[in-house]
């Protein structure tokens, strides 16, 4: 066991400055995976700031049709609001498909957002991991690999994302609030998860002691229909082998406008900009969710035992885009 100190800040300005750019320092909200990675010694922080009563507890409807979800709204709280069901169900299948009910009751937002890679290689500090040690090799590149990335890959990392909520605020748009030493901030959500390349140590935008207050929904898409559907070795408390968020409005039978985004096969929360290329105008049929399937998987690159995960993400976008668009 490992010591380290606690704090407990009262609000945004306590927290950061209580934090500073101190890289030996972590926030803490709900736990749920940075006392993993601390018990299994990934994380090793000299200070924790807690952030638990911090007032970023609340779902605020903006004038301009935006949804601000604060940074300490739980899973729970978020997948039953009722604005979240009726504007953005996509969402809330998303969080109810995620973790337990007793981990939703306490993870967080943010925490779901800054959530860590669930590579096996990465959770053991035996062995050989660029993410966790830049330089010291990938295991999982020659390794038992099933659960790992197609898109988004590099020849330094292929892990997995593992948020499901992350790939629904992907396919909805989404503005991630941070604060920190140099004051508040606004980060896209495309732009907030960073792809491997040759840095898979740096997983996000965030700067040192930045802290996320807030993540916006962009305004709901009028008429847009939304579906979450998960694929997974079974059918609770696990991760995703391949998901498909999609929403969509239609034109009588042809598909006016899609957003496409997949969980389970990438290294970062995916939004699929060919596979929506590939829907938009053309009929709802499934020869068009097919060829939009293609295109979204055309960059796959497969390592040992993840190639049946390409057939996999085309067919969960051909039924997540039936279902939706029978709705
Ligand atoms: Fe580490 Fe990434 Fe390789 Fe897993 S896939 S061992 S996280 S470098």
């Amino acid at each position: 066991m490992r010591h380290f100190a606690y704090q407990r800040a009262g609000d945004v300005a306590e927290a950061t400055a209580l934090h500073g750019s101190d890289r030996s320092a972590d926030f803490i909200a709900g736990g749920t995976n940075l006392i993993d990675m601390v018990k299994l010694d990934i994380m090793r922080p000299e200070r924790l700031v807690d952030v638990n009563r911090l007032p970023l507890t609340a779902i605020e409807s903006l004038d301009d049709g935006r949804l601000r979800i604060g940074a300490l709204v739980t899973n729970t709280d978020l997948a039953y609001d009722e604005r979240i069901q009726a504007d953005y169900p996509v969402l809330s299948e998303a969080l109810l498909s995620g973790a337990s009910t007793q981990l939703r009751n306490v993870a967080t937002t943010a925490g779901n957002v800054m959530q860590r890679t669930r590579c096996p290689y990465f959770r053991n500090p035996s062995r050989p991991c660029n993410k966790r040690e830049p330089g010291s090799g990938c295991g999982a590149l020659d390794g038992i690999n099933r659960n790992h990335a197609v898109l988004g890959v590099s020849d330094k990392c292929i892990a997995v994302h593992p948020s499901d909520m992350c790939v629904a605020m992907a396919a909805l748009g989404a503005t991630v609030t941070v604060e920190g030493p140099s004051g508040v901030r606004e980060i896209p959500f495309e732009e907030y998860h960073l792809l491997p390349g040759d840095t898979p140590e740096r997983e996000h935008a965030l700067s040192d002691g930045e802290l996320i207050t807030h993540v916006t929904l962009d305004a709901p898409i009028t008429g847009a229909k939304g579906h979450y559907l998960k694929l997974r070795d079974r059918a609770s408390f696990e991760f995703a082998l391949a998901s498909c968020a999609a929403v969509v409005t239609m034109d009588g039978d042809t598909v006016r406008e899609a957003r496409i985004a997949l969980g389970g096969v990438a290294t970062k929360p995916w939004r699929s900009f060919e596979a929506e290329a590939a829907l938009s105008g053309q009929p709802a049929s499934e020869a068009t969710f097919k060829q939009a399937a293609e295109a979204a998987l055309a960059g796959a690159v497969a390592h040992r035992d993840t190639a049946f995960k390409i057939p996999l993400a085309k067919q969960a976008i051909v039924r997540a885009l039936t279902t939706v668009t029978a709705q």
